[in-house]
């Protein structure tokens, strides 16, 4: 029989990279079989102006409260001509331009608030930590995440710094923050010398990194090395289950809330 080393030595690997891409090629041959014989291709082809009449109709469906695009969209639609034609009263993820520039200006209201950034504040809220006139750092500034988050702490009267990808030490500005929100999407780069002792730390990060440990073979962490962080912080969302359990949830508010507006329940 032969040994645990030898068993060791001639253990295959299992390469899913190079199925993948057999099985990819494989498919790619299929497709162009069947669009010969048939002039069938499968999957999602709409045009951009049919799902321009989807949402028309469904803006004008007082049974539908709620729509979401889902991005990234294929290359060949206009990204904004998407967002930009759900109504703002339907627009439950809060990225239509007039939400954003209503969530900016002092005195407006936006109809709806991004789900993200919307869990994020409210967790703040659930756990009593005071925003106001507290210093905060998010990290990121995308149109779905940070650019709302900085805009919402300030709403709260939170004095923002908002640190990208051209800061110059960004960990000189993270560390003077008494709130950090981070949505970055690089797995551990804030560590915990970066962090105020005391801080409040929000990790929107979703990271996938590799460990043969897992089933998957890999785990998900933040953006936030939560090991160094915990020990520096006084408290720190984890990663998987803290944010995003959040925006699911906010997402279903902003429904409920649609909802309620659309059939005039209070
Ligand atoms: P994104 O659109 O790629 O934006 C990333 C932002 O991070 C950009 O503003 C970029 O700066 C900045 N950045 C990149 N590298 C940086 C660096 N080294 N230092 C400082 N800033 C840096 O990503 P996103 O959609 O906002 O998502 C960010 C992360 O949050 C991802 O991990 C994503 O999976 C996760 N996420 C989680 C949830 C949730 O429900 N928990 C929801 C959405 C996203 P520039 O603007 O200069 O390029």
């Amino acid at each position: 029989m032969a040994s645990e080393a030898e068993v060791a030595a001639s253990a295959k690997i299992i390469d899913g990279k190079m199925v993948a891409k057999e099985i990819r090629d494989e498919i790619t041959t299929e497709v162009s079989r069947m669009k010969d014989a048939i002039g069938v291709v499968p999957g999602e082809d709409s045009a951009e102006t049919e799902v321009l009449k989807f949402i028309s109709d469904f803006n004008d469906d007082p049974a539908v409260h709620g729509i979401l695009v889902q991005l990234p969209l294929p290359k060949h639609m206009n990204e904004q001509n998407i967002l930009n034609a759900v109504s703002i009263e339907k627009d439950v993820d809060g990225f239509h331009p007039l939400n954003i520039g209503r969530l900016a200006m002092r005195g407006r209201e936006p109809s709806f608030v991004p789900c993200t950034p919307k869990g994020c504040i409210e967790l703040l809220h659930r756990y009593g930590f005071q925003i106001k006139g507290k210093k905060a750092v998010v990290i990121g500034r995308s149109n779905i995440v940070g650019m709302p988050a900085a805009l919402l702490l300030q709403r709260e009267d939170a004095t923002v710094t908002i640190v990208h990808s051209r800061t110059q030490n960004p960990e000189q500005i993270v560390k003077e923050a008494d709130i950090v929100i981070s949505a970055v999407g690089q797995p551990d780069m804030v560590r915990g010398t970066w962090l105020k002792p005391g801080a409040v730390v929000i990790d929107v990060g979703i990271n996938p990194v590799e460990d043969a440990t897992c089933p998957r073979g890999y785990r998900l962490v933040g953006d936030v090395c939560y090991e160094e962080a915990r020990k520096v912080v006084s408290a720190i969302t984890p990663v998987p289950g803290g944010v995003g359990p959040m925006t699911i949830a906010m997402l279903l508010s902003n429904t409920l809330s649609s909802a309620k507006r659309i059939h005039n329940f209070q």
